[in-house]
């Protein structure tokens, strides 16, 4: 597909979900938590937590500490606290506090605005220093999640097995304006729209577009 209207299809999406939450991490910087740092530990939060989830978590972290400096103040008790309702708390725990005090004593207190130097920290995978970077400070990253990956497929824009590949694979052909937007547009178009199991095919506004890859069932 390769006259695919990725520009006017990733519209019709954004135009669907508009009145929807947007997607935690883009949420959370339009409410002026937007420092790398911010970002990177709220990415951290985000993994494997249910984003309505881990944008409370994050509020309530950032209304103690939002720099660094301020995180490493804080108990590690006091810490898994904050952000309990998140999963793997106290990992996530050592792992903001770990990197933080990295970040204090090798970079003086400035989150590292390289992809290498991210995913060296414990805990920061390839997603969280992805989305980290594209959200922040709109590098041009793709972040890929199970939303991305699923409708990208869908479509038949990809053909891939994995997020990964899927990350990939877009890399090739989804134009570089398009690769931060596309999952700020995605994630609330998955929730909402294209669903896991029966999306909303019947008033979906991107339907003529689609190749419905694996769809089978429908509302
Ligand atoms: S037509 Fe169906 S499968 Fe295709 S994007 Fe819309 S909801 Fe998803």
């Amino acid at each position: 597909m390769g006259d695919f209207p990725i520009h006017s299809v990733l519209q019709r999406c954004a135009t669907a979900v508009a009145d929807q939450a947007p997607a935690a991490m883009f949420g959370l910087r339009d409410e002026g938590y937007a420092s790398l740092y911010e970002q990177l530990v709220s990415s951290l939060i985000s993994v494997r937590t249910y984003d309505e989830t881990s944008t409370e978590v994050s509020r309530r972290l950032f209304a103690r500490a939002r720099t660094p400096e301020e995180m490493i103040a804080l108990e590690r008790q006091e810490l898994i606290t904050l952000i309990t309702e998140a999963t793997f708390a106290p990992a996530k725990a050592d792992n903001i506090l770990a990197l933080s005090q990295t970040i204090v004593d090798d970079y003086g207190g400035e989150t590292p605005a390289d992809y290498d130097q991210l995913i060296a920290f414990r805990g920061v995978g390839p997603k969280v220093a992805s989305l980290a970077l594209g959200v922040a400070l709109n590098h041009p990253i793709i972040a890929v999640d199970i939303h991305v990956h699923r409708i990208t497929n869908r479509w038949g824009y990809v053909a891939t097995s994995t997020p990964d590949k899927t990350r990939d694979a877009l890399a090739k052909k989804l134009p570089q304006d398009l690769w931060v937007e596309i999952n700020r547009v995605l994630v609330p178009f998955g929730k909402h729209v294209c669903t896991g199991t029966r999306p909303k095919c019947s008033t979906c506004p991107v339907a003529d577009d689609c190749a419905r890859v694996g769809v089978e069932h429908s509302r």
